[in-house]
């Protein structure tokens, strides 16, 4: 299983959000007039755009978590505003805290499969009919019996009015959706974990004031900031390494500085490798170079060129600076054995000083890899980035002529 420590923290930017939403929540008594009118709908305003932006980049479950959020909004404003010993208002108190949690689960785990097709039509089907259950079953949940009254009652006295056992169930699915962020690395789920807090302190804090518009403000921003960054990794970020692909890597050619560094990589004999185990097993290789790859030291920063080549940029280095990192990487991926048996293709044992060409089989089901290297500066020589990235590949050229499996600079 991958993992993506880093992921974590594009959790960042909706906890900021939602701070400052609390935050600026108290000043909303200042509004009066039109601007309290205008503040008041927000939440559907924004929700409406999300719902507009989800639907032309065909991502099912913002759309639905934008509707989700606007029904809330508007059930919290239609339901909520009075006591909670008021039986109508405590069923829908309690509908919502069940509803919360299990829709919450449903779109974070369900993988995404755009909008119109049999599967779009079965998952907005499957949450309009979750969303139902809950508000059947919420409502009964403390009168089921004593036990369950104690765990699922509201508390309004409190500061926190929402029940145990809904802020149990709360917790255990935003801990659920870090997991999921961290194996995927999905700015989707961090900006649907982001709106389903900012609910959750809707639910939590009722009875401050102004909570739900703020919040709820909170939530619209959050989905239509995973929108912005999902459509942005899309045009930027190489699907199947991850590593930023050739748009970003021209992005930043354009914003170096007068002194830089450009490796340029290729798999050794990587046709041959297709060719013998399959394009499948040769994408799990191109992954596993790229891990490499994205670990590259001296302040490298490596990115999918195109095919089996992949192209790190070393901002303000020489060559003498970068050619360690790269030997480094080279070593490693040649070092490392992998087994056709698991097909996450796990290192069995590594192997050092022994040198082997590209494509090796090793007997059995076992294989290894290997990649040349080309590296080249600016210089009075080469003084554009096109230059530059042309004499890398020239020097990867002469890796090549020169037996593969090693770095020409
Ligand atoms: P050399 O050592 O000279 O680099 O030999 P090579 O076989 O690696 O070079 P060549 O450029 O002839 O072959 C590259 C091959 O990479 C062709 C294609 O089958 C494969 N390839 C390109 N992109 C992908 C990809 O995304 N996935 C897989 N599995 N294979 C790819
Ligand atoms: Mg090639
Ligand atoms: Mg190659």
């Amino acid at each position: 299983m991958r993992a993506y420590p880093a992921a974590i923290l594009k959790i960042l930017l909706p906890a900021a959000l939602i701070c400052t939403a609390y935050i600026g929540r108290a000043y909303l008594g200042w509004l009066d007039g039109e601007a309290r009118v205008i503040f008041d709908n927000l939440p559907y305003l924004l929700c409406l755009v999300a719902i507009l932006v989800a639907y032309q980049f065909n991502r099912s479950r913002i759309l639905m978590a934008s509707c989700a959020v606007a029904i809330f909004y508007w059930a919290v404003q239609h339901y909520l505003q009075v006591s909670l010993s008021q039986p109508g208002a405590l069923r829908g108190y309690l509908a919502i805290s069940l509803a919360l949690p299990v829709l919450t689960l449903f779109l974070l785990v369900l993988p995404e499969r755009g909008i119109w097709n049999l599967y779009g039509l079965i998952y907005v089907l499957a949450f309009v009919f979750l969303g139902l259950i809950c508000v059947q079953v919420g409502p009964w949940l403390p009168e089921a019996n004593e036990a369950a009254a104690v765990y699922y009652s509201p508390r309004p006295t409190g500061n926190h009015i929402l029940s145990t056992g809904a802020t149990l169930l709360g917790a255990v699915v935003t801990l659920l959706g870090i997991v999921l962020l961290y194996i995927r690395d999905d700015e989707i789920e961090a900006a649907i974990l982001g709106a389903s807090l900012s609910l959750y302190l809707v639910l939590a804090l009722l009875h401050v004031d102004h909570i739900s518009a703020a919040m709820c403000t909170a939530a619209a921003l959050c989905l239509l900031w995973g929108l912005l960054l999902s459509s942005h990794a899309m045009a930027y970020r190489d699907e199947l390494t991850g590593l930023p692909g050739r748009r970003a890597l021209n992005e930043k050619l354009k914003m170096l500085g007068g002194h830089f560094a450009i490796a340029m990589l290729d798999v050794d004999h990587f046709k041959r490798f297709n060719d013998t185990y399959g394009h499948d097993v040769g994408d799990e290789v191109l992954r596993l170079v790229a891990s490499r790859l994205r670990r590259v030291g001296g302040g490298g920063t490596a990115y999918r060129y195109g095919g089996e080549e992949f192209c790190v940029v070393f901002p303000r280095k020489v060559v003498e600076d970068t050619v360690d990192p790269i030997e480094q990487v080279r070593k490693e991926i040649g070092a490392y054995i992998m087994s056709l048996r698991d097909r996450n293709l796990r290192p069995v044992r590594t192997r050092e000083g022994t040198r082997k060409r590209g494509a090796t089989r090793l007997g059995g089901d076992q294989f290894s890899v290997t990649v040349s290297a080309g590296i080249a500066a600016r210089s009075a020589e080469h003084t554009d980035t096109d230059a530059v990235l042309a004499a890398a590949d020239k020097k990867l050229y002469q890796a090549k002529k020169g037996g593969r499996n090693r770095v020409a600079f």
